[in-house]
């Protein structure tokens, strides 16, 4: 569980693996102010932002 998700969908989309992808971005806890995508953890991203979910 160290791969970047910015990495993982530009390298080769996730088709394959579709459930293992999205344990990597549900829920979406922090969003990439570079690439736009949208993680679980911060360390799956590589300039990532709290989303902060509004209460
Ligand atoms: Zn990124």
């Amino acid at each position: 569980m160290s791969k970047k998700v910015c990495k993982l969908v530009k390298k080769e989309l996730p088709k394959e693996d579709i459930d293992s992808y999205l344990e990597y971005i549900l829920p979406a806890n922090y969003l990439c102010k570079k690439c736009g995508r949208t993680a679980r953890k911060q360390e799956f991203l590589c300039k990532p932002i709290k989303i902060t979910s509004s209460k």
